[in-house]
């Protein structure tokens, strides 16, 4: 389906706040919340770091959280805690499954200041013994006892949604006191997989892919999850500063486009937390000075306006192309791996996810290929990005 395109127009930061103002905001949502009293730890508050709650889970998170695809380093958990970051989303898979270990030793000692949430795979189908088993490991991988958030690993579709083997998972998972809240990520079918967490009522936070290029397509599900008590935890905000052209298009604005792209997306108060990998401490700085620093209106208006500029041709993260090819090439998640491979910096990553393609999904097809029948509504041009990528990432 082709979406709206005008989800960059500077209206649509108009379109956030009314919708904002005319729905009852979670209690205690919003900016600027100081040191909550219920924190799920008790983060010591850090100067300038603010907190929301997310969602009906009432936990009180930063609005800043640490994403660990590639953190690594335990002293910049300890340093991103000491700054008042206390969200901190993992995932079995990452690092090879070292991401948690790490994560676990850097919040040694401090488990009680942080929110920790990780994640586990099912297609729907998957046994809840075999989630059990991999809650279990990450567990064990962490040296925790419990964590706070599980979440299914990147959902696509409805069925992994309402799957009944996961609800039955997670279901014992509380009970034995090992998680305590439910919740989906999701990059592909954004808007579908909200909707359809929403609608279930099983799940008590959505992690989409949201950002200023992304707009308000996804912007209106993320308002419709926090409407529903549902918390809202973004990644990808950085997208739009990761574009080739940004550089030079964004630099004219405060700070760097890195910072305006994740107050950006904090503008926006249906959303709970934004996560970001800092793997360094020169980055995890600047990224929480971007939070504890205003943005003032009309800086975010022009700061859009940038991204309207560099947005052609550039993959939106929309979805749009899944299952258009008719030799099944799987054009959204490659074009999501080019994302961490061009834009991330993160070639180990995308090599490994490109890689762990059935055959028939890779874009080994294109070379042989007379016509591209796949339409991107913004304008990339598939072939040759799929063409470069099969280059770059076999
Ligand atoms: S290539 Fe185009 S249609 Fe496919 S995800 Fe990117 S923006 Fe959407
Ligand atoms: S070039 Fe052909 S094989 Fe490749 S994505 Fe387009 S339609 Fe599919």
């Amino acid at each position: 389906m082709v979406e709206d395109h005008n989800e960059n127009s500077v209206t649509r930061r108009e379109f956030l706040r009314r919708a904002a103002a005319g729905a009852a905001l979670t209690a205690g949502a919003g900016l600027g919340l100081g040191l909550p009293a219920a924190l799920a730890g008790d983060a010591r508050p850090s100067a300038g770091m603010k907190y929301r709650v997310l969602g009906r889970t009432k936990l009180k998170v930063s609005e800043l959280g640490l994403g660990t695809i590639k953190t690594n380093n335990p002293a910049v958990v300890r340093r991103a805690l000491d700054l008042g970051v206390n969200y901190f989303d993992t995932a079995e898979c990452y690092q090879g499954s070292k991401s948690e270990i790490k994560l676990g030793e850097g919040l040694k000692g401090r488990r009680e200041e942080a929110v920790v949430a990780t994640k586990w795979h099912t297609n729907g189908r998957t046994p809840a013994a075999r989630l059990l088993k991999s809650l279990d490991k990450s567990l064990e991988r962490l040296g925790m006892d419990h964590v706070d958030l599980i979440q299914i690993h990147g959902a696509g579709n409805v069925a992994q949604v309402n799957s009944d083997e996961l609800w039955e998972a997670f279901t014992r998972a509380r009970e034995a006191g090992k998680v305590r809240f439910n919740g989906v990520t999701t990059h592909g079918n954004q808007v579908e997989v909200i909707r359809a967490a929403i609608e279930c009522g099983r799940y008590d936070a959505v992690l989409p892919s949201y950002n200023a290029m992304i707009g308000e397509r996804v912007g209106r599900a993320v308002r419709e999850a926090h409407e529903a008590g549902l918390g809202t935890i973004i990644m990808k905000a950085l997208q739009p500063a990761h574009e080739g052209k940004a550089k030079r298009a964004l630099a004219k604005f405060k700070g760097n486009a890195h910072q305006q792209a994740i107050r950006w997306v904090l503008d926006d108060p249906n959303v709970s937390t934004v996560i970001v990998d800092m793997p360094t401490f020169d980055e995890l700085e600047e990224d929480v000075a971007a939070v504890t620093g205003a943005a003032s209106r009309a800086e975010m208006e022009e700061f859009e306006r940038g991204v309207a500029q560099i947005a052609g041709g550039a993959c939106h993260l929309c979805g749009s192309c899944t299952g258009q090819c008719p030799r099944n090439v799987r054009v959204a998640d490659i074009m999501r791996y080019s994302l961490y491979h061009d834009g991330y910096g993160d070639r180990a990553r995308a090599v490994e996810l490109y890689r762990a393609l059935p055959a028939h999904g890779s874009a080994a097809p294109c070379r042989d290929c007379s016509e591209c029948q796949v339409v991107c509504p913004w304008g990339v041009p598939i072939r040759s990005r799929l063409e470069r990528a099969h280059v770059r990432l076999a």
